[in-house]
């Protein structure tokens, strides 16, 4: 029996398939899966069964299956592996015909899925760290260019992707393309055509020189690791990558750099970079390896406004491989001149809501969405103000890399602006206080207010809004002893 899908990722179609191969009993033995592009082109008309047949299912007839199992679908049918949707199904077929399956850690269906799952993640991991964006010049957009990325994917994923591309570089119009599809940004929605070929993309830029110039420059010779920088950074994607040129004359003069860095007496790094640079940079400095350079690069990114007028980036702090991470809105007045998070009066009610539960600071990491402090100036007064939207999505970036450096188990959202940022999402945070979300990399995110906003309240209130604080944190203390 045949069940036919609209395309390579199509889901849905999985499902509603899925469904009714399952009312009707099908074994999984005898379904074959076809997609519209490996649908046999000389096949006579479509098959009569299947959609085209149009089963009538009962809604009695649907299986009840694990949430986790759903979700394990939708990314593995972004696997390039044709027989991914005959593997799903026999899971499905048998999850509902073998009710102790879901409780068989080693079973080798439930492994292979799961290991097609994790090369699509590694596939999107890369994608996102990989992929480098070229201006060309639009003459539809004088003076504000296209920037054009060319990435092969080993999986279906450019769709899945592509929101990830739109919520960093939510300012700028860019378009990327694949062999098999490609998608354009516009600066408000996302459009998919079809495939495109390696010629079609952009070559090396002038600007490009001045990114190898800058990739020279944070080259550390003393924390070169080049077995680890090949294993993360395969050759097959060194390509597209520019920097990836200068890594074996880079390497090679290594041990004699480190040598003489260590002789020489420390520097003071400039704070700004001259304003020529700054547009190449912004847009090509898009990973970073330690929280130092964070660090670095967020006290030169001028992406949005704010980097302009506050002292100082502060970027999170804390165990370095936390399993809890917490992110607030931005730094405040005393972040911005002491140059670390949560060391204010919102900071101190952060710290005694976790004695309370038992958390040391120094076991969780603390940052913020926004990397530096927005405020307005009253007489000789800065009073915060929030950041916008467009600050934030400028600043996600940062986050984003900050949570790769990290690797927390889970992270807790303080207040909307994080929320928002973490999710992707306005998130409404009164509703949804106290509750797990999840985040498209997987992660847990509990959602809570901001400390700040207990502070603003009337004093009759503080008292009853501080247990409510502590009781939705208490949610995340099992993440500490997991
Ligand atoms: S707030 Fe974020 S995006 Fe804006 S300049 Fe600072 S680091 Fe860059």
């Amino acid at each position: 029996m045949e069940a036919r899908l609209a395309n390579e990722t199509d889901i849905a179609g999985f499902r509603e398939e899925a469904r009714s191969l399952l009312a009707h009993q099908v074994p999984p033995e005898e379904v074959h899966w076809q997609t519209a592009q490996n649908a046999d082109l000389f096949a006579d008309a479509p098959s009569t069964e299947g959609k085209a047949a149009g089963r009538h299912v009962p809604r009695a007839a649907s299986a009840i299956v694990p949430a986790s199992f759903l979700r394990l679908c939708e990314v593995v049918v972004l696997h390039s592996d044709p027989q991914r949707f005959a593997l799903l199904y026999r899971l499905l077929w048998r999850l509902v015909h073998e009710p102790g399956l879901r409780n068989d850690p080693i079973d080798a269906d439930m492994l292979a899925a799961q290991q097609l799952a994790q090369a699509v993640r590694r596939d999107l991991h890369k994608m996102k760290a990989f992929l480098r964006f070229r201006p060309v010049e639009d003459a539809e957009h004088p003076g504000s260019p296209l920037h054009v990325a060319w990435f092969e994917p080993a999986h279906h994923i450019l769709e899945a992707a592509a929101p990830w591309f739109a919520r960093r570089f939510a300012q700028m119009r860019w378009a990327i393309l694949t062999p098999a599809r490609s998608v354009r940004w516009d600066g408000e929605q996302l459009h998919y055509g079809p495939g495109a070929d390696h010629c079609d993309a952009p070559t090396a830029d002038a600007g490009e020189q001045l990114w190898l110039t800058y990739y020279k420059a944070i080259f550390n010779p003393a924390r070169l690791k080049l077995a680890m920088m090949q294993k993360e950074m395969p050759r097959k994607y060194w390509a597209n990558l520019p920097e990836a040129q200068l890594i074996a004359p880079l390497a090679a003069e290594a041990h004699e750099r480190s040598g003489r860095m260590v002789e020489q007496p420390a520097t003071t790094p400039e704070r700004r970079i001259p304003l020529a640079e700054k547009e190449h940079i912004m847009l090509k400095i898009d990973e970073v390896e330690s929280l130092e350079e964070l660090k670095h690069a967020t006290m030169q990114c001028r992406e949005c406004p704010l980097g302009e007028y506050a002292t100082q980036s502060v970027v999170g702090e804390g165990a370095r491989h936390a399993k809890l991470m917490f992110v607030g809105e931005q730094p405040g007045n005393q972040e911005d001149l002491q140059g670390h998070p949560f060391i204010g009066p919102a900071g101190q009610l952060l710290d005694k809501a976790l004695a309370e539960l038992g958390i040391a600071r120094d076991e969780v990491f603390v940052s913020n969405a926004v990397k530096h402090f927005k405020y307005e100036l009253r007489g000789k007064r800065r009073i915060h103000k929030s950041p916008t939207q467009r600050e934030a999505a400028a600043c996600l970036h940062w986050l984003e890399d900050e949570i790769e450096l990290v690797k927390p188990r889970a992270l807790v959202a303080l207040g909307s602006t994080a929320a928002r940022s973490l999710m992707g999402y306005a998130v409404p945070v009164m509703s949804e206080r106290g509750k797990w979300l999840e985040r498209e990399d997987g992660r847990k995110v509990l959602i809570t207010l901001h400390p700040s906003a207990l502070l603003r309240m009337p004093p009759a209130d503080k008292e009853e809004a501080f247990a409510a604080f502590v009781a939705d944190l208490a949610k995340a203390r099992k993440v500490m002893k997991a």
